[in-house]
């Protein structure tokens, strides 16, 4: 007997045939003899339209009102679920955040998990109940609904293992498992059986939707093994476990891009200490992510700098690089919401080199310019215009012979 915590992704619950069979799923998990809890997403579609709906309200909506707003989604698809396990005969009980409990700080729209109460859980537990928790939301210390960023459900699904120290994490999506890139975009990606943490989490943090970075923190952290299968079949998908001797140390073992971070430049900034402090301290304040920043210093002593930020945060971060660039007499700032991250990833880049000459040269044969790079121990990205990022996916995926061996 197993504890086991099953995280259904939106398109695994899109509509009533999916929620039913997910109800069947879960029912065999439990007839198996395991304990079952079950974090669900809203149902496919569901949180896009409630944002949708906010901004036809007013322009900025009020952080903490859209919390309350699009965390309803996945209190419509638990009760949903919990509804068709009871019509089976199943001792089922969906819960929301507030009554599990999962604690956040109070940063509304991407919060983070402080704490989950293990008891209540436990509790219900005891009794061979199942339960159905929604995924994506918490509460703050003064009893705020808070919801976790996109794709928040899958941390809140490992969150919750860690917190019962279950013995796995099944994350049910719309794919067979972790790729060697996306599947929807190049029809070569190679489905892994195994993938470390740390190849995870960076893959996650480029940009890979199928895990939620933070999902990929928690499960490092509390040594969660998580398994990402589909929901529609019953194939083993990929296990992400500790990195492991058997594991194959490719050079360069994933493709990932990003399409969510946009371009700010800061022109003819005089190059003089403090400037580039004086540029970050107001958007680090406000709680905004920096990715990648290059500098280049002029003969005339002025520099233009050019950094990323996530497009969620862009008219906030632009509002206030504008503010400080007039201080430090810069000349101007430049936006460029068109752009996209396309980045490789492998732990054998550690040792070899070359590698990023070979992803630039196959960028340049298709006539794709660089805008930005960054470079890690175990990864590469390039920003690139985002007309071009599918190509881009396709060609580096072809260029370190990342798919299927073709027979001949
Ligand atoms: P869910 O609704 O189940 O949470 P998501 O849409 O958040 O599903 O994540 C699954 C999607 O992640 C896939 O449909 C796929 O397009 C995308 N994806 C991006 N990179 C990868 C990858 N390397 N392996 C698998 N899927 C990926
Ligand atoms: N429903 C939320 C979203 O669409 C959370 C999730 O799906 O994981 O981002
Ligand atoms: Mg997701």
């Amino acid at each position: 007997m197993a504890l086991i915590v099953q995280k259904y992704g939106g398109s695994s619950v899109g509509d009533a045939r999916k929620i039913k069979d997910v109800a069947r799923r879960v029912k065999d998990t439990y007839e198996g003899g395991n304990d079952v809890v079950v974090v669900l997403s809203a149902m496919g579609g569901e949180t896009d339209r409630l944002l949708d709906l906010a901004r036809n309200i007013t322009d900025q909506p009020d952080e903490r009102e859209q919390d309350v707003l699009i965390s309803t989604g996945e209190q419509v698809s638990i009760s949903l679920l919990a509804m068709r396990l009871k019509s089976l005969g199943m001792d089922a009980v969906s819960l929301l955040a507030h009554q599990v409990k999962i604690e956040t700080d109070s940063e509304f729209g991407k919060a983070r998990i402080l704490e989950i109460d293990p008891d209540n859980m436990l509790g219900e537990l005891q009794h061979r109940k199942i339960l159905i928790v929604a995924g994506f939301q918490g509460v703050d210390a003064t009893g705020n609904i808070t919801t976790l960023g996109r794709g928040g459900s899958d941390t809140s699904a490992v969150a919750i293992a860690a917190a019962l120290n279950a013995d796995i994490c099944e994350i049910y999506t719309d794919v067979e498992g972790v790729f060697t890139t996306d599947p929807n975009v190049c029809p070569d990606a190679r489905k892994l059986d195994k993938i470390s943490y740390d190849e995870m989490l960076e893959m996650a943090s480029l940009g890979a939707k199928v895990l939620q970075t933070r999902s990929v923190e928690f499960a490092k952290k509390f040594r969660v093994p998580i398994h990402v299968r589909s929901s529609f079949q019953d194939s083993t998908g990929t296990f992400v476990i500790e990195e492991n001797r058997d594991m194959e140390s490719a050079i360069v073992s994933g493709v990932a891009y990003n399409k969510d971070e946009a371009k700010i430049t800061v022109t003819k900034v005089p190059n003089r200490p403090g400037t580039a402090s004086k540029l970050f301290t107001p958007i680090s304040d406000a709680n905004i992510v920096v990715d990648m920043i290059i500098q280049n210093v002029g003969a005339d002593g002025l520099t233009d700098l050019t950094f990323t930020v996530p497009k969620t945060d862009f008219e906030k971060a632009l509002g206030l690089v504008e503010v400080t660039a007039r201080e430090i007499g810069a000349q101007g700032v430049l936006a460029d919401r068109n752009i996209s991250k396309v980045s490789i990833i492998g732990v054998g880049m550690r040792s070899h080199s070359g590698v990023a000459s070979r992803m630039f040269a196959a960028l340049a044969d298709e006539g794709i310019n660089i805008m930005m790079i960054s470079t890690s121990e175990i990864k590469i990205s390039c920003v690139i215009k985002s007309k071009y990022t599918e190509l881009a996916v396709r060609v580096l995926h072809d260029a370190f012979g990342l798919g299927e061996e073709k027979e001949i």
